[in-house]
């Protein structure tokens, strides 16, 4: 069926109905705008799955909210009693104890020997310019800290060699310490990072989705249908089903797919980036821990971290999701890869006698982008030319970074009001 918005020109055409594309969507409802989603439901990676009473996102989405605009007009569109306020309880598992994170602000809960050669490597780091995030690591926090848990930890998040990412990959998700901050630490323990409380909706991180779905109107919204070619020059998108003249377009697809729809010359490498095999898994009873997510560094175990919706929502059965980082190329053997983190689960004691009773799985691909100097670099210069031509690219994946969807709202109502202002 043809719509009525064949070959019609539209002021916004916004492509992709995740967080990003949906809060830019809401600040320019009142024009002529149009969403185009290729999944049969809006929510991008802030989707939630219902399977036999659990209730699962594709991976752990909690929201550290720092923006009261951002929570307020959240909230608005909610049902405030169905939102948890949590104080975060996150752990390292170590050598089969458990530390609380980040670890270079709780060595002294380590053995006593290992804390000291902690100490004795912070005394002797030479604080010279990082190139790279390994070495920023070392440098930082010298060689046991960096050994213990930064290096093998992020090594399984990111699937990659960390020399080959910037210094700042993480930006302020990375919770820096300096050495008088470890030793005050030592003395009087006080775990404030960038997300010490977080709130989190009981029926999953989709509530946000529909809150940002509220105001919008369906037909606006076409979903099951994917872009798959931009015109730049006569400023028209193709999709699988139609073609769509528009005035700007705002698009949160990964940079390096809009770079092909728009054929504009790019070498692949430069936007590497690792994809997360992620695991929820519902068992018929509680665990035995109080904690929200717990980190694993030990490559011995395939995950690099596991969390319990059940201590984060109070249910009465064990409800975790897991995550594996993986390169994009990797093959995903999903029954094998099922069987090893039920093995590593129990090896960690975090399941004993609980039986599972239902699971389910995605993978996240990209979910971590590769950031260093040189596909940051071609990412501003590509993003330029693509502003001239009244393409903008935006989100964790339009904008190629590290961010949260906090970040992606905030860009998203600051370009609309941008893009509103130059048209006045
Ligand atoms: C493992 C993991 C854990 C995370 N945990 C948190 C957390 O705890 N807290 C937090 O704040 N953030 C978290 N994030 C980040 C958060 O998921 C993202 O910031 C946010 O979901 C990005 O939203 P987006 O709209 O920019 O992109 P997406 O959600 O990727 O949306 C893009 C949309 O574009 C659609 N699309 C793609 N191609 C096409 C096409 N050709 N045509 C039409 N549509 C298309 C997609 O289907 C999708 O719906 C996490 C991310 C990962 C990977």
């Amino acid at each position: 069926m043809r719509s009525s918005f064949d070959m019609k020109e539209v002021d916004y055409l916004i492509i992709g109905a995740g967080v990003s594309g949906l809060s830019f969507a809401n600040k320019v409802k009142t024009k002529n705008y149009l969403i185009v989603e290729k999944d049969p439901e809006a929510g991008g990676y802030c989707k939630t799955i219902k399977k036999q009473g659990f209730v699962w996102d594709y991976s752990g989405h909690f929201f550290h909210f720092q923006n009261n605009k951002i929570k307020t007009f959240l909230l608005k569109r909610m049902d405030k009693s169905a939102v948890v306020n949590v104080l975060k309880n996150s752990v390292i598992h170590y050598k089969h104890n458990y530390i609380d994170f980040p670890f270079q602000k709780n060595i002294h809960q380590l053995p006593k020997s290992e804390y000291q050669d902690c100490l004795n490597d912070l005394y002797k780091i030479k604080k010279t310019k990082p190139r790279s995030f390994k070495e920023m690591v070392y440098n930082n926090y010298g060689r046991s800290i960096s050994e213990k848990f930064l290096i093998p930890y992020n090594e399984k998040l990111y699937a990659c060699d960390l020399d080959t990412l910037d210094q700042n990959a993480m930006g302020r998700f990375f919770p820096q310490a300096s050495l008088k901050e470890i030793l005050k630490h030592s003395a009087n323990p006080n775990n404030t990072s960038y997300n010490t409380t977080f709130t989190y909706p009981k029926n999953g991180a989709m509530q946000y989705i529909h809150a940002l779905l509220k105001d919008l109107k369906s037909e606006r919204i076409l979903l099951n249908e994917s872009v798959i070619k931009i015109d730049p020059k006569t400023k028209t998108a193709y999709t699988n089903k139609r073609t769509i003249k528009y005035k700007r377009l705002i698009s949160s697809v990964p940079f390096p797919k809009l770079l092909s729809f728009t054929s504009m010359p790019f070498t692949k490498k430069d936007f590497s980036s690792n994809k997360v095999l992620v695991f929820n898994l519902g068992f018929d009873s509680k665990g035995n821990s109080e904690h929200h997510w717990v980190y694993f560094p030990n490559k011995k175990y395939r995950f690099y971290r596991i969390g319990y919706y059940d201590n984060i929502i109070q249910k009465n059965r064990m409800s975790l999701y897991v995550e594996i980082g993986m390169r994009t190329n990797e093959k995903v053997n999903v029954d094998k890869e099922l069987s090893r983190v039920l093995n590593d689960l129990k090896k960690a004691s975090i399941i004993t006698d609980q039986k599972l009773i239902a699971s389910h799985h995605v993978v996240m691909d990209p979910a971590y982008v590769h950031i260093n100097k040189a596909s940051q670099k071609i990412f501003l210069t590509k993003q330029k030319t693509l502003h001239k031509l009244g393409i903008y690219s935006i989100g964790r994946y339009g904008g190629w970074k590290y961010c949260s969807i906090e970040d992606n709202i905030i860009e998203a109502f600051d370009l609309s009001k941008k893009l509103i202002r130059a048209t006045i």
